[in-house]
Parts: C-alpha cells; sequence; structure tokens
C-alpha cells in the first residue's frame, strides 16, 4: 500500500525538480497539475519564473501535458495556451482515463513519462497506478478547497510515515 503512495521524489517546488537527471533517465514527457502546482488554487496567473522554466524544459525537447481536476475548463485550458502545452481538465485524478489521454497526446511511454503535482491521494495515487514517473511538490499555497483540506490531514500522515520509513527522495 505505501509503495502505492510513495513518489519517486519530494522536493519543495517545481523548481527544484531535477530535469537533466530525469532526461538522462529517458524522461521525455512531463506531466504537470495545475492548482498548488504551478499557481496557487484557482489561480489566474503564472508568474514569469514559471513561464521561463517551462519554456527551457520545451526547448530542451520535453514533451507537456497538463492535467487538472479543476472544473474550470476555460481557465485550464488558458494556461495550456500560454504555455504552448496540451491541457486536460475535469480529470477525475487518481483515476487513469485523462492520464492516459495525456500519453497519447505527448506520444510518449510509461516509463518515460513523469507525472508533477502537490497532491498524493491524486497525483502521486493515479500515477503510480500506472507506472509513471512521480514527483511531489510541497503545495505552492494553504487555500484550497475544503474537502483537500480534510484530505491533507491524511497527507500529512501518510509523509509522516514515508519519511520514517526512509522512503522519500529529493534527488535521483
Ligand atoms: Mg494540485
Amino acid at each position: 500500500m505505501w509503495n502505492m503512495l510513495c513518489p519517486r521524489l519530494y522536493v519543495d517546488s517545481i523548481f527544484a525538480i531535477p530535469i537533466d537527471a530525469l532526461w538522462q533517465r529517458g524522461i521525455r514527457g512531463l506531466i504537470f497539475d495545475v492548482d498548488n502546482t504551478l499557481t496557487g488554487w484557482r489561480g489566474r496567473e503564472l508568474d514569469a519564473k514559471t513561464l521561463e522554466w517551462f519554456a527551457g524544459l520545451l526547448e530542451k525537447g520535453f514533451k507537456i501535458c497538463l492535467v487538472s481536476n479543476s472544473g474550470q475548463r476555460e481557465r485550464v485550458r488558458d494556461f495550456g495556451r500560454l504555455l504552448d502545452v496540451c491541457a486536460i481538465p475535469r480529470a477525475y485524478k487518481p483515476m487513469g482515463r485523462a492520464f492516459l489521454a495525456a500519453l497519447n497526446n505527448l506520444e510518449t511511454e510509461v516509463e518515460s513519462t513523469a507525472v508533477i503535482g502537490d497532491q498524493i491521494f491524486t497525483d502521486v495515487l493515479g500515477g503510480n497506478r500506472l507506472g509513471l514517473y512521480t514527483i511531489l511538490v510541497v503545495p505552492l499555497s494553504k487555500n484550497e478547497f475544503i474537502g483537500t483540506k480534510c484530505v491533507r490531514l491524511l497527507e500529512r500522515l501518510v509523509i509522516r510515515v514515508l519519511r520514517r520509513r526512509k522512503l522519500l527522495k529529493d534527488k535521483i
């Protein structure tokens, strides 16, 4: 059970993701969560640093797709347009269907694709179930959906157990 909840990497923010090491490992596709991973919950903007970082990823040759559970379809699609990547709203993570649609879109395989997000029970669990490389990031803000706040209590417990078992790594 713990395996399914354990991210391969746990980092402070997207900027701490070891991009070159991922590339060397054969990762070519990146699936990003949106809320509290790239922008605040229901955020409408991406900061300049994020835009620049994404441009660098694309330049390096990564293929990227946003996969968000948010029902605000246009907001998610706007982010996709802004970043010049595909975007799938209303994803129902941890269910696999949206991830599979993303893989199809990216034309990458499970073994060569990473999922990056701030939630264990959606991003990490959903990614691990399919065998994707999962990266958990610390959420950008504490502001979020009330249901998510409840789940965070359980999430903190899981993180504590994973940490005690020395299963959390921030480097490849
Ligand atoms: Mg999120």
